[in-house]
């Protein structure tokens, strides 16, 4: 849930429109409106240090879910392997330019950026090494973020057009597996990313 707007000291409810003053709650806790009962906003237990862990578990899983095969296929006695890049360079040698493109965007460059992004924030906030360029750097991680979602569907793409290409049997290989982590830590990233945390320490940093 978005935080509530914060003013300094001021809190605004974003359901009844109330101006509170800014409760102090302890990590782990939300802060509730006394007026209307809707969520103000909650401060997670150690944001950054999970969003760290995360993001770089993501960032080390690239390395298999790239390179292992991600699925083999079996046909007429015959078994082939391929990686995710096996995939995109079988998809620009069909002829599938704009769907290899696609798929190398969503499946490799975004939730690339996306966990690089999250990690360098956590690690900024966490060390307190907060600088201006850090908000272009926010802003952008809140843009990438809404589109994360969407290397979900590109696997599917990748999956079906291997199965339209060769009508076989499909067998799942390590590279899947850890591309289907590297998804659920990406997911986790978005979770574990306290907006609320970080907009208020970048606020502090940047008003001293
Ligand atoms: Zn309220």
């Amino acid at each position: 849930m978005k935080p509530a707007t914060s003013l300094n000291n001021v809190v605004i409810c974003r359901r009844c429109d109330a101006a509170l003053s800014k409760p102090n709650i302890q990590p782990g806790h939300k802060a509730i409106c006394p007026g209307c009962g809707a969520l103000l906003f909650e401060l997670k237990k150690n944001p950054m240090e999970r969003t760290m862990a995360v993001s770089l578990a993501g960032l080390l899983l690239f390395f298999p879910a790239i390179l292992l095969p991600m699925i083999g296929v079996s046909a007429a006695g015959a078994h082939n392997e391929a990686s995710l890049i096996d995939c995109i360079v079988i998809l620009l040698n069909s002829g599938y330019h704009i769907v290899a493109l696609i798929v190398f965007l969503f499946t490799i460059a975004i939730p690339i950026v996306h966990l690089l992004a999250a990690f360098y924030i956590a690690v900024a906030v966490h060390f307190n090494k907060i600088s201006q360029s850090l908000l272009v750097f926010f802003r952008s991680y809140h843009v990438l973020d809404s589109w994360t979602m969407l290397h979900v569907f590109f696997l599917g793409v990748i999956v079906s057009i291997y199965k339209i290409v060769d009508l076989a049997e499909l067998t799942v290989g390590g590279g899947l597996i850890s591309f289907v982590l590297l998804l659920i830590c990406s997911t986790l990233v978005s979770v574990t990313l306290d907006h609320y945390y970080v907009w208020e320490k970048m606020e502090q940093a940047l008003e001293d």
